[in-house]
């Protein structure tokens, strides 16, 4: 189990700065910084409205797949860590202004 805390308050699955995806995927493969790092999962509320309030009783996310092979914590197309921090700006209209703030450069 995985938490996630994610500053990306436009995104559906985000309540309480706490992600309620069951997955995630980050992408940003060869990335050399954290800001080449994107959120894939995030989804537009203004579109798919608040998924987070039918997700979140699973508590936590399963998994962190990542496709970012620069960064320490990869590991076989997963994250490592047990919880990271994803971010950018509370307004965020595609998934490409996201970013994985735990990124760290091999
Ligand atoms: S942007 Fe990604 S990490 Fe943040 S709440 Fe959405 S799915 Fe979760
Ligand atoms: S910390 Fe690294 S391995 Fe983990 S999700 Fe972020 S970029 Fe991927």
């Amino acid at each position: 189990m995985h938490s996630i805390r994610c500053s990306v308050e436009s995104c559906s699955y985000n309540k309480n700065q706490e992600c309620n995806a069951r997955v995630i995927q980050v992408g940003g493969k060869g990335a050399q910084e954290s800001k080449q790092t994107c959120c894939g999962t995030y989804l537009n509320c203004g579109v798919y409205s608040n998924l987070a309030e039918y997700t979140e009783a699973r508590d936590n996310v399963e998994a962190i797949l990542c496709r970012v092979d620069t960064c320490v914590h990869y590991g076989n197309d997963h994250c490592t860590l047990d919880s990271i921090q994803v971010g950018c700006g509370e307004r965020v209209d595609i998934y490409t202004e996201t970013e994985c703030q735990s990124f760290e450069r091999q």
